[in-house]
């Protein structure tokens, strides 16, 4: 369930089953109380503040694992969605073995007989030359498709590579992320 709280005030979540889950802004940040009412537990989230081009932007800092998100996500408490949803993470795993596979069958497509190894995806499919036969307009076709996937794998990875590393450096207590 998707949460999006206006950073300047509290809400009131109503569930389909009556329950209320009431948000209030406070000093520290937003406090999500816990318990019967009037019990004063319950835990802040708190909110961080960067410079964009017209203004401030309001963050939360997710209550689990202290990253920064935009948006909280409710499943038992409020969370970020990598914290609500782990798979989330293994999604990019997925998707770049998907990616792997794909590049490497177009590839085999386009040059059946390369003299170049196909399935080595540390180099692009950029300056290979034309294969014999081809047609320049179909084979400048076939071939952007597959330079398109190939950049889509190396944002995906570096993206996948930047987020362990920041895993590995909250795990040796270094708040800072890269
Ligand atoms: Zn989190």
């Amino acid at each position: 369930m998707l949460v999006a709280l206006p950073p300047d005030r509290g809400i009131v979540w109503k569930y389909s089953n009556g329950k209320q889950l009431a948000i209030f802004r406070g000093k520290a940040g937003l406090f999500v109380p816990k318990g019967r009412k009037g019990q004063n537990t319950g835990y802040v989230i708190k909110l961080e503040q960067t410079t964009v081009t017209f203004g401030m932007r309001f963050w939360y800092l997710c209550p689990i694992c202290h990253r920064r998100c935009a948006l909280l996500y409710l499943a038992g408490d409020l969370a970020c969605r990598r914290c609500v949803n782990p798979a989330y993470e293994s999604q990019n795993t997925t998707r770049l073995n998907y990616l792997a596979d794909h590049i490497r069958t177009l590839r085999k497509q386009l040059w059946p007989e390369a003299n170049w190894n196909t399935s080595d995806l540390s180099s692009g499919s950029q300056y290979r030359p034309k294969p014999k036969g081809k047609h320049w307009r179909t084979y400048e076709t076939e071939q952007q498709r597959i330079i398109d996937l190939e950049q889509e794998r190396e944002r995906l990875w570096f993206k996948s590579a930047i987020a362990l590393l920041n895993r590995q450096r909250r795990k040796n207590g270094d708040s800072k992320s890269l």
